[in-house]
C-alpha cells in the first residue's frame, strides 16, 4: 500500500477511536536504557504482569526491532489508556488481516485483563496483551514531542494526562 493509501486506511479505521495519529518512521522512535530503571525502581507494576518488565523486551532489543521496520503508527488518545490498549490491539489485528503480517502493537500502561495476572505462560488473552511503549524501553516523552504531540509530567492525579500507543506496520 502506498503511504497515501495507508494513511487513508488508518484515518478510516481510527476515526472516533483516537484524537490523532501520525504515520512515522519507527527508526525515529527514541529508546533509552534509563527507561527500564523507571519501571524497576518507582513503579508498583514492575513484575506484576507478563506485558511489563522484566517480561517485556529490554531497550536494546526494542531498538533492534524498531530499526527493522520502516513504517509505524503513533496514536494519541487523551481519554483512557485502557481504551487505547484495545484500539492498538484491534489495529494490529486489522493490519495483519490486510496483509501486514509483521504488525505489532505497543500501547500504553500495564495489562489488567486478569486480576491478578498469573504471570505464567501461556497468557490468557494473547490476542490483546501487548507490552506498552514504556515497558519496552521507549522514551515516550521524547518520541511524541518529536512528532509534535503534547505531553507533560503529570504532577497530580487531577492533572490531565495524554496517552500514546505505537503500532509497528512493516
Ligand atoms: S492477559 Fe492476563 S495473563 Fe496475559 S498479560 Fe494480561 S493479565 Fe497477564
Amino acid at each position: 500500500m502506498s503511504r497515501e493509501a495507508l494513511e487513508e486506511y488508518l484515518a478510516l479505521f481510527l476515526s472516533e477511536k483516537v484524537r490523532d495519529f501520525r504515520l512515522i518512521d519507527p527508526r525515529e522512535v527514541v529508546t533509552g536504557e534509563w527507561v527500564r530503571l523507571k519501571c524497576q525502581y518507582g513503579c508498583d507494576g514492575y513484575g506484576m504482569c507478563l506485558t511489563c518488565p522484566p517480561y517485556s523486551p529490554d531497550p536494546q532489543r526494542t531498538r533492534e526491532i524498531l530499526d527493522s521496520y520502516t513504517r509505524a503508527v503513533l496514536l494519541w488518545q487523551p481519554e483512557s489508556w485502557q481504551n487505547l490498549r484495545r484500539v492498538c490491539a484491534d489495529l494490529e489485528r486489522e493490519l495483519f488481516l490486510s496483509g501486514y503480517y509483521r504488525a505489532f502493537a505497543m500501547p500504553s500502561g500495564p495489562c489488567e485483563l486478569c486480576d491478578p495476572c498469573p504471570r505464567e505462560y501461556p497468557c490468557r488473552h494473547p490476542e490483546l496483551a501487548r507490552p506498552s511503549m514504556e515497558a519496552c524501553g521507549i522514551d515516550v516523552y521524547a518520541t511524541v514531542r518529536k512528532f509534535g504531540f503534547p505531553i507533560e509530567v503529570v504532577r497530580a492525579r487531577s492533572c490531565r494526562a495524554n496517552y500514546y500507543g505505537l503500532v509497528l506496520v512493516e
